[in-house]
């Protein structure tokens, strides 16, 4: 493509091609090591219950510090992972980490959900369902507190092979979100036919609400589809206490977002937690499934 463009272009743009490349590469060489380094922490966002106010789950989100290029977002590093295979251990271990963690704050938090994240790559090995429930073995975590995170992307093709390992996952008793609602491209009649618990409304079409009369209507539809459909329905991306009140008088059931939590490390998650808690016997995860 160098030679193509010819010799002016390639004057322009290979400085900034390169770099990025060598960016790539770092990151890519980084990671394989990432885990045996220490170098890899999970954080957790609580996700609350809106009517209430108290916390229900969270989220367990990735964070990984490289030695010289500091933070590095997963929204770069994923990606990579996903390309170089590295998402298969890593996703793995994220598991192990949550599931572990979620054990451990069982007898203190009651039985919060826990959502993990799951790459394309990671739900069509076909090892996955096997080491999911292993590994939820291992830990002692209860695997209906597990839910896996999917999008819209990921389901929509190969759809026959999706709905097996859907209906697998399922099955084992593990719980299924869908991530991103709403940015994918989803098809109704499948959302009808897959073993989906939980719809979890893109952090897009909140960040305008309430006065967005487009993002309004949105939400709602989507909120409504969910409580008809006998999915539970998390909004994403809750920044604003109107926001919360909106979401919540539509009907939402749950809510994440910067208002109440940024993603945080075990210890300061446990701080949170202490304080956020509702009443122990009322356990959303189980009630409202
Ligand atoms: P996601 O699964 O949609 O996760 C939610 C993202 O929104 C997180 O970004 C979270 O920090 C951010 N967020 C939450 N509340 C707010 C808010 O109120 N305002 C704003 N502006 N942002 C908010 P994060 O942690 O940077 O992760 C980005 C994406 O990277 C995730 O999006 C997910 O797709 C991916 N990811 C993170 N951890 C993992 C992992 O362990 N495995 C896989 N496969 N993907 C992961
Ligand atoms: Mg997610
Ligand atoms: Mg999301
Ligand atoms: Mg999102």
């Amino acid at each position: 493509a160098a030679k193509a463009m010819g010799k002016n272009n390639v004057q322009v743009w290979t400085p900034e091609m390169s770099q990025r490349t060598a960016q790539r590469f770092t990151i890519e060489s980084g990671l394989r090591h990432a885990i045996e380094n220490g170098e890899l922490e999970v954080y957790y966002q609580p996700i609350m219950h809106l009517a209430t106010d108290k916390i229900a789950g969270m989220e367990a989100l990735l964070r990984w510090e490289h030695p010289i290029l500091g933070f590095v977002s997963p929204v770069e590093f994923i990606p990579i992972a996903e390309e170089s295979k590295l998402i298969v251990s890593i996703g793995e271990w994220v598991l192990q980490q949550a599931c572990r963690q979620a054990k451990l704050w069982q007898p203190r938090f009651g039985e919060l959900f826990i959502a993990v994240n799951v790459s394309a790559r990671q739900f069509r090995d076909p090892g996955f369902a096997d080491n999911v429930e292993r590994i939820v073995k291992e830990t002692g975590c209860p695997p209906n507190v597990l839910e896996l995170e999917v999008t819209e992307t990921m389901l929509m093709s190969q759809t026959n092979e999706t709905m097996a390992i859907l209906n697998d996952l399922s099955g084992r008793g593990f719980q299924l979100s869908l991530d991103d609602f709403g940015t994918g491209y989803s098809s109704l009649a499948y959302l009808k036919r897959f073993p989906i618990n939980k719809l979890k409304i893109d952090r897009s079409f909140v960040s305008d609400l309430p006065h967005d009369k487009d993002d309004a209507a949105i939400a709602q539809v989507i909120v409504s589809l969910s409580n008809h459909m006998q999915m539970r329905v998390v909004a994403e991306g809750i920044e604003t206490l109107e926001q919360a009140h909106f979401l919540r008088e539509l009907g939402c059931t749950y809510g994440q977002g910067f208002l109440f939590s940024q993603p945080l490390p075990v210890g300061r998650f446990e701080i949170f937690a202490e304080k956020n808690l509702g009443l122990r016997s009322t356990d959303h995860s189980i009630s409202l499934a």
